[in-house]
């Protein structure tokens, strides 16, 4: 339970004074809808209001705030120009001026005759010095109201700064005091401020310096942030290692069947993997191990051989997809191995109900099925097998490490646990989303694969586009089209995509299918199988995930708005295509103009198909927060650490959560207890819960 020193910060802004249902709406988009996320919502700038130069020293562009005589108002002559207020101070004139401003407030606000207080950004148009709305007009006497430094928060539309600002100063009031968790002695050396000092500090910048990530109020808190992630990863990682896992050690025939009915040998790499999994499947620890390797590397026939070795065993195994569509391709693609082995495999889906999930079920309980294929269906309730040894996650990009915890937290299921996912991620973000697991790489791709020869069109540029599907498709070619995703809204995805696939009918007839994440799972496998079947030759999809799926006649992707997407789900889709024998392409459409990141970024992809290397870039360039896509990351949302400049905090907070685990396992100490408030802090509940009186 979320102790009750964080309530406040857990309550909704709507909560704060002069904050309304509206309000708390648009900054719910901009930061978040509690209390706590508008305090984690640290400003992007800082404005200076304390240069107050004479009029005829002020630097032009550069905010100021003057002392100015109100001289005379114009106001407009027709609606199209603006009202004007001329004033000056000893050494030079001024014009404010304003757009659609009401005449009757700015001859209260601006008394022609007085002395006003007034703060904006001071230009020149015309020969003329002006300011354009200014941003605070006050009487000397009000002069107390103009903040000499002012925060700039990221804002969303129609979210007035000002308002933000307000409500982000209430929120500060409501932070309570904190008990200190992190060490003393380190909090000193770095010279750091407590938690609730570095909040209130990181809301009042004065200088550009105090924006640095590396700030002592900023990299206080990006620690505390890391530290929750590590911490929480570390117990996890504990109690599960500490759980007793089984030995199984194989027979080696069944693999050695299955190997003698693949068409290829084994590469190196693959051979490598597979000695590291069966030395964590043979040692009684449990083994929790991650499978890193970029798509097509041959990920799935090493765990179809770990499952074998299961089997072998004397166990059952599982295999589980993020998507229905995968788990059946899982499926099809194992049983000639499955059959060759003499293993009993099933498949079980949503799809599975009634009767024959029954049946399923009722022989998974018996032991007559030895590995059961699905989605996560296969972890629901019901679900029984009768002696799990291995459990293999195919994460793709879907699981987040939220799921994969609780699977693995389950405690009926004391399995041996296999991740593998085709996401190449670097080696700060691996720490930060699988601190909890060990780690193989399967470098490289199997013999015979040419490289995906990829393009950056511009969409002005797309009728090129078309007369190359023409071509491919006049020589019995496929091709997949990638419609974006558009903001958060899948509607209008859907929409796209069905413009899409409607002009391509209009240019090449009745061969384009259509697949997004609203059809029902029949529909999508029906799409799906007249692709394969060549009954559609263009298969224009809303997401990527539809399209995680091998047809090796496919020799082309298409990404629209190639721009708004992650490398890593760009170099994903990419993997679609150049799995046959014919050279693939890929063509990126981007929208003009493309800014100097985005061409370098696009620009990578271009000129490597490591995944490892397409990653480091896009950390580089984009920062991690989104390195894969927002939606199908599944990577921790870090909202005050930045891991392209803190991963060496990131390291000492591994460390530091080592120790703390090694020392104070339960979180019982002074500060295991302070520690608690921390996980729950940053919402690591399920950390928590590990512990003994949670
Ligand atoms: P991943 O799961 O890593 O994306 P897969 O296991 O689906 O990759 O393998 C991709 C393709 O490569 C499959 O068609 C598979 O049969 C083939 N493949 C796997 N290993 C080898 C190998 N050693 N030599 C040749 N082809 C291989
Ligand atoms: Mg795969």
């Amino acid at each position: 339970m979320r102790p009750a020193i964080l309530f406040p910060l857990f309550a909704d802004t709507a909560t704060l004074s002069g904050v309304g249902p509206k309000l708390a709406q648009l900054m719910g988009k901009a930061a978040g809808t509690r209390i706590g996320d508008l305090l984690f919502h640290l400003p992007s700038g800082v404005i200076d209001r304390s240069w107050r130069p004479a009029l005829i020293d002020a630097d032009e562009g550069r905010v100021a705030t003057f002392t100015l005589n109100v001289l005379d108002h114009v106001p407009r002559r027709d609606p199209r120009q603006p009202y004007r207020v001329r004033c000056s101070d000893e050494t030079s004139a001024v014009e404010l001026v304003f757009f659609h401003a009401k005449a009757e407030y700015l001859a209260r606000t601006l008394p022609v005759g007085t002395k006003r207080i007034v703060s904006g950004r001071i230009e020149r148009f015309g020969g003329r010095l002006q300011i354009v709305h200014p941003d605070y007009i006050v009487s000397p006497e009000q002069a107390d109201q103009l903040p000499p430094y002012e925060p700039v928060y990221r804002l969303t539309e129609n979210l007035p700064p000002k308002a933000l600002a307000k409500a982000v100063r209430g929120a500060l009031e409501k932070l309570p005091e904190l008990p200190e968790w992190q060490d003393k002695a380190w909090l000193a050396a770095r010279g750091w401020p407590s938690f609730g000092g570095a909040i209130r500090s990181a809301h009042a910048p004065q200088l550009e310096n105090d924006l640095d990530p590396n700030a002592p109020a900023r990299a206080r808190l990006a620690f505390d942030e890391l530290l929750a992630n590590q911490l929480a990863l570390a117990l996890i990682r504990k109690r599960l290692r500490v759980r007793k896992g089984r030995s199984f050690i194989g027979d080696g025939k069944r693999v050695a069947l299955a190997r003698t009915a693949l068409p290829f040998a084994l590469t190196k790499a693959q051979e490598e993997v597979l000695v590291e999994i069966k030395a964590d499947m043979q040692a009684t620890s449990r083994m929790l191990r991650l499978l890193q390797g970029d798509v097509g590397a041959g990920k799935t026939i090493v765990a179809m051989l770990a499952m074998l070795n299961a089997i072998e065993a004397g166990s059952q195994a599982a295999l589980m997809a993020p998507t229905e569509i995968l788990a059946r391709q899982h499926f099809a693609a194992l049983e000639p191995l499955a059959e060759a082995a003499g293993v009993r495999m099933s498949v079980l889906t949503g799809r599975e109900r009634g009767r024959t999930r029954e049946q399923i079920l009722g022989a998974l309980a018996e032991g007559r099925i030895d590995i059961l294929v699905g989605t996560h269906a296969l972890f629901s309730e019901g679900v029984e097998f009768r002696d799990l040894g291995l459990a293999v996650v195919d994460e793709q990009h879907r699981f987040g490490v939220h799921q994969r915890l609780q699977l693995q937290g389950r405690g009926e299921m004391p399995a041996d646990v296999l991740v593998m996912t085709a996401t190449p991620i670097p080696r700060t973000l691996a720490l930060t989303a699988y601190g909890d697991m060990d780690v193989s790489r399967l470098v490289g791709l199997p013999p015979g694969r040419k490289p995906v020869d990829t393009r950056l069109v511009s969409a002005e540029r797309l009728e090129e586009v078309t007369e190359h599907l023409r071509h491919a498709i006049a020589n019995g070619g496929r091709a997949f089209w990638v419609c974006p995703l558009i903001a958060e809204s899948e509607k209008t995805d859907l929409a796209a995509a069905e413009d899409r696939a409607a002009t391509l009918t209009r240019t090449f007839g009745d061969v384009i299918g259509l697949i997004h994440g609203r059809m029902k799972p029949a529909e999508r496998d029906a799409a799906m199988e007249r692709f394969r079947e060549g009954r559609t030759r263009v298969l224009v999809a809303t997401t990527v995930i539809e399209v995680g799926v091998d047809v090796p006649e496919a020799t082309i992707m298409v990404v629209e708005h190639a721009e708004r997407f992650g490398l890593a789900q760009l170099h994903q889709l990419r993997g679609r295509v150049g799995r046959g024998k014919d050279r693939a392409t890929c063509l990126l459409v981007y929208q003009p103009p493309l800014g100097e990141t985005a061409k370098a970024r696009l620009k990578t992809l271009r000129e490597t198909n490591d995944g490892f290397v397409i990653a480091e870039e896009d950390l580089r360039l984009r920062g991690a927060g989104e390195l894969l896509g927002t939606r199908q990351s599944g990577m921790p949302d870090f909202r005050l650490a930045d891991l392209t400049v803190h991963g060496e905090l990131l390291a000492a907070a591994r460390d530091d959560a080592r120790l703390i685990v090694e020392r104070d396992p339960e979180l019982a100490g002074e500060r295991g207890l302070a520690l608690r408030v921390l996980l729950y802090l940053f919402e690591r509940d399920e950390a928590v819960r590990y512990l003994r009186a949670g």
